[in-house]
Formats: structure tokens, C-alpha cells, sequence
């Protein structure tokens, strides 16, 4: 399957766009592939910090909540490429331990191809949910 990573990038810039990040500056936009679709999310922070969350799990969340589970691809793009932290990965893997992955920078860097595997190597999945 071909992945359209400049279509993705394009819903991670725009999301980025929406980041709420008043504490870090540190807007991060992300985009999922699942179901054929491309779903959007950006950091949200919280004055209690630790309800703050990430752009990829509101990516992910928006495609759960449109009933498209079969994750194929993610984009994360903070303004220079940035991985996505280990919750991420985790709540990521869920949905597709071997997704297709790209690290990409909105204002600098060269974006990174990799894999969840990769990132993720041994992600905590039940028997149920091997795959
Ligand atoms: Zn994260």
C-alpha cells in the first residue's frame, strides 16, 4: 500500500496549527491513517499538567471514535521532528504494532521513515490483541 505521507503531513500541519500549548510553545500536530482515512490531533496541555495529552492519542482518539481501528500510518511533526514519547508508542501499537511511521519537522529537519516496531519494540499487547 502507498502511503500519501504528503496528504498526512499536510492534516498534521494544520492541526499543529490548533495545538494548545501555553505552557511548553511546543506545538505538535500528528495524523492517522486508518480505515483509508486521515484523522488529525494536536497537544493539548492542561494547567495540571499530567491531563495534558499528546497529538498522536487525539489522532488515534478521532479515528477510534469514527469506528476506523485498522491504523496503517502515523505522522508526528513538532516544529523539528520529534518522536513520539513512549505513551504514545504504546497507545499506538494498540491499533497496529507495525504501523508505517514519519518524524517530521514543520519549521526544520528532514523527516524520518521508520516503523512502530521499530520505536516500540516490545509493546505491552494482551494474547487477544496480537497481531
Ligand atoms: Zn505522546
Amino acid at each position: 500500500m502507498s502511503i500519501d505521507w504528503e496528504g498526512m503531513k499536510s492534516a498534521a500541519r494544520d492541526a499543529r496549527e490548533h495545538a494548545y500549548a501555553p505552557y511548553s510553545s511546543f506545538r505538535v500536530g500528528a495524523a492517522v491513517l486508518a480505515n483509508g482515512r486521515v484523522f488529525a490531533g494536536c497537544n493539548v496541555e492542561n494547567a495540571s499538567f499530567p491531563v495534558g495529552i499528546c497529538a498522536e492519542r487525539n489522532a488515534i482518539a478521532a479515528a477510534v471514535a469514527a469506528g476506523c481501528r485498522d491504523l496503517a500510518a502515523v505522522v508526528v511533526m513538532g516544529p523539528r521532528p520529534v518522536a513520539p514519547c513512549g505513551m504514545c508508542r504504546q497507545a499506538l501499537a494498540e491499533f497496529n504494532p507495525r504501523a508505517a511511521v514519519l518524524i517530521a519537522g514543520a519549521d526544520e529537519g528532514a523527516d524520518l521513515e521508520t516503523t512502530l516496531d521499530a520505536l516500540l519494540p516490545q509493546p505491552f499487547l494482551p494474547p487477544s490483541l496480537k497481531k
